[in-house]
C-alpha cells in the first residue's frame, strides 16, 4: 500500500492538488511506500501566507516563552524517538541505531536554541557621549526558508529551524521528496509543544516549488544544503532576488594517515567513517590519503574489514543498510564501474551484494579503490555511497596539497601522533572543519557547521552562534532624554563628547 504523503500548512495536514507525485521508497524491501506531492506556485504560497501571517505574534512573543516551547519540543522528539527513527529509517534506509544518532544530532540545536533569551541578548554601552546610551538587539527576519537533502531528514531541518524559530522568525521547509514523512511529523510536534500554527509548514515538491520560494519577496532568507549543482544555483538565485542566503554543498573528505598514526585505530576510524549510513553522509570520509609506507599496512588492514561489514535492512541495524534509491545505488555503481575503467585497483567489490529476504532492497556491499590518482573522476567527484578511495602521498606537504588542491572543503582529517604535523594541517588546510585523530568531525550545536571552497556558498554556517546571526538582522539604537538634548541645532558630524 502507497501513503499519500501530504504538505503541513497552517497546523494542518493538507492534500496535495497538482496531480504530481515523487515516488517514496522502502529501501530496505525496494517497495514504493509513498507518494509525495509536487506542490503547485499557489500552494508554495499557501505556506508563505500561513507563516507571514504567524510572523508578527511569533516576534513578539518573549524569546523566554519561545525557549519554552523549545524544550517541550525537545521532550516531544525524546519521547517519540524510537517511532522518529523507524520513520526515518523506513524511507532513508539508514539503520535504526544510526537513524536515533541522527535525530538525537538534530536535538542538540534543540537544546542549544532553548539558550534563545541568552543567544539574543543584545549589547549595550552606557554614556557613549553626554547623556547618550548605545544600544544593539538582534530581530528576527520574518519569513525564511529551508530546503534540506535526502540524507539527513531530521538533522538538517533541525539545524535551520530550530535557531530561526527560537530567534523569533517563522519558517517554511521544503524537505526532499525522497523521504519528507519525518519531516512532516516534526512539524506536528512542533505545533504540540506549543508553537502557534504557521510557525513551522513544511511544503513539498520538486524545482518549482523551491523556485518559488526563492522569487517570493515575502521570504526574507534561504538556508539549502544538497548537492553542488544546486547550491550554486540557490544561492545566485536567492542573492539575486535581495535574500540572505546560505547554501551548503557537496564534499569529498580526505583523512591523511601519517606513518606514525596507531594504524589498527586509523582502519577502524575509517571503516566508521567511510561506510557508516552507507557513506550517504557529507561528512564521510571518501579519500584515505596514506602517506608514505601508511599505504600498504593500511591496504592490509581495511580490505577484511570492508569485507566484514554488516550489510542489512534498516530494522537488523547492522553497520549499514540500503542506498536511498534505486537510481542512486546505480549511480554508485556506475562509480565503481569507472574507477576500474580509470586503472584503479578495487580491493574489495561490493557490487554484487544480495540479502535473501530482501532480493529487491537497494542494497550494495562496500567497496576498496586502492592506488587511486588525483586525476581520475572517482577521486575529483562526491560518489555519496559506500566507496573508499586510496591514494598515495610520499610526505605530509604532497597529501595537504591534494586536500588543498581539491574541489570541495568540508571536511578532513589527520591520524598522527605528531603535534606539529597536527597543528600545521589544522591551521593551514584549505577546509572547513577538521579533525585531529577524529574522523568526522562535525561541530556541535553551540559550535557551528560549514565548509569552504565548492562545499558552501554565502556567508554563516548552520547553527551554533553562526546560526544566530544568519536569522537575525541587527538593529543599534542611539538614544538620549530631554535632560541631555542640548539647544539649537548641529550642523558638523557629531564626534563624542
Ligand atoms: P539535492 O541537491 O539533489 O537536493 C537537495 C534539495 O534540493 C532537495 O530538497 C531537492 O528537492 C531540491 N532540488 C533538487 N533538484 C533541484 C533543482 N533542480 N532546483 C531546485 N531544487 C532542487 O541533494 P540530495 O541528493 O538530496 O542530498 C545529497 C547531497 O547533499 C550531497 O551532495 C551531500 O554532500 C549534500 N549534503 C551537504 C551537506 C552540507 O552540510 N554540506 C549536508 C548534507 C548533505
Amino acid at each position: 500500500m502507497t501513503t499519500q504523503i501530504k504538505h503541513f500548512i497552517d497546523g494542518k495536514y493538507v492534500d496535495g492538488t497538482s496531480g504530481k507525485f515523487s515516488p517514496v521508497y522502502n529501501p530496505s524491501t525496494g517497495e514504493q511506500s509513498g507518494n509525495t506531492p509536487l506542490a503547485t506556485a499557489a500552494e508554495v504560497g499557501d505556506a508563505i501566507a500561513s507563516s507571514q501571517a504567524a510572523f508578527p505574534g511569533w516576534a513578539a512573543t518573549s524569546p523566554i516563552t519561545r525557549a519554552r516551547v523549545m524544550f517541550k519540543y525537545k521532550q516531544l522528539v525524546e519521547d517519540n524517538i524510537e517511532e522518529l527513527a523507524a520513520l526515518l529509517a523506513s524511507e532513508h534506509g539508514k539503520v535504526h541505531s544510526d537513524a536515533k544518532g541522527s535525530i538525537i544530532r538534530g536535538l542538540e540545536v534543540v537544546e542549544f536554541a532553548c539558550g534563545i533569551p541568552h543567544l539574543l541578548k543584545g549589547e549595550f554601552s552606557d554614556n557613549v557621549s553626554s547623556g547618550i546610551d548605545m544600544y544593539s538587539m538582534r530581530k528576527p527576519l520574518g519569513v525564511v526558508s529551508g530546503i534540506t537533502p535526502f540524507n539527513f531528514p531530521a538533522m538538517v531541518p533541525m539545524w535551520m529551524f530550530a535557531v530561526a524559530i527560537a530567534c523569533g522568525n517563522t519558517f517554511v521547509l521544503k524537505p526532499s521528496e525522497k523521504d519528507p514523512s519525518l519531516p512532516l511529523r516534526l512539524a506536528e510536534l512542533m505545533l504540540e509543544a506549543g508553537a502557534p500554527k504557521g510557525v513551522l509548514n513544511v511544503i513539498n515538491g520538486d524545482k518549482l516549488a523551491v523556485d518559488t520560494l526563492l522569487d517570493d519577496t515575502r521570504v526574507k532568507a534561504i538556508s539549502f544544503v544538497g548537492s553542488t549543482p544546486i547550491a550554486r544555483y540557490v544561492y545566485a538565485k536567492a542573492a539575486d532576488a535581495g535574500k540572505r542566503v546560505q547554501a551548503m554543498g557537496g564534499a569529498k573528505n580526505h583523512m591523511v594517515i601519517m606513518p606514525d598514526a596507531d594504524m589498527e585505530k586509523a582502519a577502524d576510524a575509517l571503516i566508521g567513517a567511510g561506510y557508516g549510513s552507507a557513506g550517504e553522509r557529507c561528512m564521510a570520509i571518501s579519500v584515505a590519503v596514506a602517506v608514505g609506507d601508511a599505504g600498504d599496512q593500511l591496504a592490509e588492514l581495511l580490505a577484511p574489514r570492508v569485507r566484514a561489514l554488516k550489510v542489512g535492512p534498516s530494522a537488523a541495524d547492522g553497520d549499514m543498510g540500503p542506498l536511498v534509491t534505486a537510481e542512486h545505488l546505480a549511480k554508485v555503481k556506475g562509480y565503481v564501474d569507472l574507477g576500474i575503467e580509470e586503472g584503479a585497483n578495487l580491493v574489495v567489490d561490493g557490487r554484487d551484494l544480495s540479502l535473501q529476504g530482501y532480493e529487491n532492497g537497494f542494497y550494495m556491499g562496500g567497496c576498496l579503490f586502492d592506488n587511486v590518482t588525483t586525476d581520475m573522476r572517482i577521486y575529483k567527484e562526491e560518489i555519496f555511497g559506500p566507496v573508499l578511495s586510496m591514494v598515495r602521498a610520499k610526505d605530509f606537504g604532497e597529501a595537504i596539497k591534494m586536500v588543498d588542491d581539491h574541489e570541495f572543503g568540508n571536511g578532513t582529517t589527520i591520524f598522527t601522533r605528531n603535534g606539529d604535523a597536527a597543528r600545521a594541517f589544522s591551521n593551514n588546510v584549505e577546509v572547513g572543519m577538521v579533525g585531529v585523530n577524529v574522523p568526522i568531525p562535525v561541530p556541535l550545536a553551540f559550535h557551528s557547521f560549514g565548509g569552504w571552497k565548492a562545499s558552501a556558498f554565502g556567508d554563516h554556517n548552520q547553527h551554533g552562534p553562526e546560526g544566530v546571526r544568519f536569522y537575525t538582522k541587527v538593529k543599534t539604537v542611539t538614544s538620549r532624554w530631554p535632560d541631555s538634548i542640548k539647544a539649537g541645532a548641529e550642523f558638523v558630524m557629531p564626534t563624542h563628547k
